[in-house]
């Protein structure tokens, strides 16, 4: 599992056939479930703070934050 296909996941960019194998793997993998929290703090974040499109910085530094690094 890719952060990609996650972050592709949570902006709903994926059809149903291709999110369905994604959030059936969610179910079985604490890993992939805890990677996509902080997925989803990191776009909750940006949304709160830029309407447009985050900067690759922007986001960088928020998901340095967020891994506590
Ligand atoms: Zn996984």
């Amino acid at each position: 599992m890719t952060r990609e296909k996650l972050e592709d996941l949570l902006r709903d960019e994926l059809c149903a056939e291709e999110s369905a194998p994604i959030r059936a793997h969610l179910r079985t993998c604490p890993e992939c479930r805890a990677e996509q929290r902080v997925c989803e703090s990191l776009t909750e974040a940006i949304q709160r703070g830029c309407k447009e499109k985050a900067p690759a910085q922007l986001r960088d530094a928020i998901l340095a934050q967020l891994q506590g690094s």
